[in-house]
């Protein structure tokens, strides 16, 4: 997402950065480049124009720091604006003060919205709630169906109307939903309602109906980001028709532009609360607009990096690792194994080195970069017998031959594993000794 947005933002920064010094045409020049990235970038015209007025104010007034050079004022304006316009601070869930906190979907069908359900769902258990999902989507053949896998898959019980008794009332349903999660417990009850393809005053009167019997703590709209400058007039019905609270961007895996997510909080005065990147139900998180901003404008999104590490790996593997460090214990292939798929467990490599700053001018290269290598080298580690795997030195040249061929790879590649593990196992030796990276402050020059 945005990658066409940053590459033109940064491009014109780039052509900036050898100005000791910048004149009103300077300013008006580069104002004039962000507007075409931004029009390119499927972003509203009305928020266009705001944001560049506001940046060329900012950049011609008398912001002058001794800290930063031209260049880098203009990017500072431009990055607190971006911020400003996703939104500014991350916006939480707010939660009832007397459970269960009630959160409503609304949103057109095709939206992402029942895959949203069992998202935030599985979202809110993994943070010590007890969800439950309700499906009101009565309309849709299999939403019922669907949701029930959803909730499955999501470990989070389901509500739902007994099949065989017609069609049901979606507004019973929800509200006898709510009676339910008192009597068992459930802090947080998320109702999945009914969308259309279109816009369409039924669809927006049992919204409302919904809203009116259960009285939600959050209404979440959700839309689909791939939907470009059509999410603005969506929301816009919505927020007349419904009315919510905050926003849900969906598919945003699969939007390079972005625009809607840079208009839609302009255009409705609501907020982005979460963002979904995936069809797997991990594929979710809050969105930050100051991380969003800073991904834009290619300085790195190392927070969130950090958070899906923790997430992903519990602390008794971290500890065990570090413990190894530590002790001085033999660094095995074994280990180098376990590194490697402790690593792809974080998600495509390609992903992970993206959020680094800078990375995002390397994105061609990034884009060669194919996890089946780490696959690779695992059935490489895999065919080797466990002694071999805790010394590779013993390893001659006849063994690497039924190496490569039971791992259905060349010698050569059997070569460079081997050469790449000693050079690991060697750093690994000087980090456990304290000694540090070469280069590194305090470390061996
Ligand atoms: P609903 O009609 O609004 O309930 O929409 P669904 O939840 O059924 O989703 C419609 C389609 O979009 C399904 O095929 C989902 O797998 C897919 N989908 C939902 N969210 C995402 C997402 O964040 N990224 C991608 N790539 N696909 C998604």
């Amino acid at each position: 997402m945005f990658e066409t947005l940053s590459d033109r933002l940064t491009s014109v920064f780039s052509s900036l950065r050898s100005k000791g010094r910048l004149s009103d045409a300077d300013i008006d020049a580069t104002c004039r480049e962000i507007r075409i990235a931004l029009l390119e970038a499927d972003v509203a015209l009305p928020v266009v124009r705001a944001f560049v007025a506001r940046v060329k104010e900012r950049a011609r007034g008398a912001e002058v720091s001794q800290a930063l050079n031209p260049a880098q004022q203009v990017v500072k304006i431009v990055h607190d604006e971006l911020i400003e316009v996703l939104g500014g601070e991350t916006r939480r869930l707010r939660f009832a003060k007397t459970p269960p906190t009630v959160i409503m979907l609304a949103g057109l069908q095709g939206s992402g919205k029942t895959t949203l359900a069992g998202k935030l769902a599985r979202w809110l258990r993994t943070q010590g709630h007890a969800p439950l999902l309700v499906a009101c989507d009565l309309q849709r053949p299999n939403a019922v169906q669907q949701l029930s896998v959803l909730a499955e898959r999501a470990e989070v019980a389901v509500f739902a109307p007994e099949p065989g008794n017609g069609v049901g009332d979606p507004v019973d349903v929800a509200r006898r939903s709510i009676e339910y999660a008192r009597q068992k417990n459930h802090d947080m009850v998320i109702i999945d309602t009914a969308g259309r393809l279109g816009i369409d005053q039924e669809m927006m009167k049992q919204a409302a109906d919904i809203r009116d019997a259960v009285q939600p703590d959050e209404i979440l709209f959700v839309v689909d980001a791939m939907i470009g400058q059509d999410a603005v007039t969506t929301a816009q019905a919505f927020m007349e028709g419904v009315g919510f609270d905050a926003v849900v961007l969906t598919k945003l895996d699969g939007d390079a532009r972005g625009g809607a997510a840079l208009s839609v909080r302009h255009v409705t005065g609501r907020p982005i609360m979460f963002a979904s990147t995936g069809e797997k139900l991990e594929d979710f998180d809050l969105f930050h607009p100051d991380r969003m901003a800073s991904r834009i404008l290619d300085m790195g999104d190392i927070l969130t990096l950090i958070e899906q590490a923790q997430r992903t790996f519990d602390e008794q593997e971290a500890a065990k690792m570090a413990g190894k460090l530590v002790s001085g214990e033999e660094f095995t292939l074994d280990d180098f194994l376990e590194q490697m798929m402790m690593v792809r467990r974080l998600g495509p490599i390609k992903n992970l080195l993206g959020m680094m700053p800078g990375m995002g001018q390397m994105r061609d290269q990034l884009n060669k970069i194919d996890d089946r290598d780490l696959d690779r080298i695992a059935a490489i580690i895999r065919s080797m017998t466990p002694a071999e795997r805790r010394d590779p030195k013993i390893i001659n040249g006849s063994r690497r031959e039924r190496i490569a061929r039971g791992s259905g790879v060349t010698v050569t590649e059997v070569n460079n594993l081997v050469v790449r593990f000693f050079e690991a196992q060697k750093m690994m030796k000087r980090m456990a000794s304290g000694l540090g990276f070469p280069g590194m402050p305090g470390g061996r020059k």
